[in-house]
């Protein structure tokens, strides 16, 4: 069967300072992570993961195919697993500040400017309320960008639409360094938005 392993950063712990601190971002990928890693592996195994094969992302997307008896865990350690996994990618320490080519034009259309943009995105991930995600997501039905929050761990892919770019606002995302400050959280977070990595999938997922 399919065994989840804890995805390496592509940066060292420390290297997102000072917008996201070196202990929020060890304990976040080395315990919280694992635990998502950890919880789906052994979810998988309670419905008997040799019949559902396919990458997590798949097996989201059709969740009726899990056995119910597991499909609330899978929807909560499966969307922790890929959520947190896309998360890492999207942030760099050489954050450019925003996106360029088809994506800045998707922008452009649906959002008027990428100012407009960045303040839809942060009111949203602010009105959160509890623990969950905010999100740049394609729609493939239609064929456009659109910002969603989901709660908890639940994935966009659950939704039939795509993440591009997701932000953790879960209290353990950011307590340790901003406290109760979610808005301040966020406006750090921009600063490490690695939009080459969203515009390319973007221009993969949208064929
Ligand atoms: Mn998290």
């Amino acid at each position: 069967m399919v065994q989840y392993e804890l995805p390496r950063l592509p940066y060292d712990y420390d290297e997102l300072e000072p917008y996201i601190d070196t202990e929020t971002m060890t304990i976040h990928h080395k315990k919280h992570h694992q635990s998502y890693v950890d919880g789906l592996n052994k979810s998988l195994e309670e419905v008997g993961s040799a019949s559902h094969p396919q990458y997590i992302t798949s097996i989201l997307s059709d969740l009726q195919l899990i056995p119910e008896s597991g499909r609330r865990k899978i929807n909560f350690f499966g969307g922790g697993f890929e959520n947190h996994r896309l998360f890492w990618e999207t942030m760099t320490p050489d954050g450019e500040g925003s996106p360029g080519g088809k994506l800045e034009d998707a922008i452009d259309v649906y959002y008027n400017s990428f100012k407009n943009f960045k303040q839809i995105f942060s009111d949203t991930a602010t009105s959160i309320q509890g623990s969950g995600w905010c999100w740049l997501v394609f729609n493939s039905t239609y064929n456009k960008i659109e910002i969603i929050s989901t709660e908890n761990q639940t994935s966009p892919w659950t939704l039939q639409k795509m993440p591009l770019l997701g932000l953790d606002v879960w209290e353990h995302a950011y307590y340790l360094k901003h406290q109760n400050r979610r808005p301040d959280y966020i406006n750090d977070w921009w600063n490490v938005v690695n939009w080459d990595y969203v515009e390319n999938r973007f221009s993969e997922l949208s064929g």
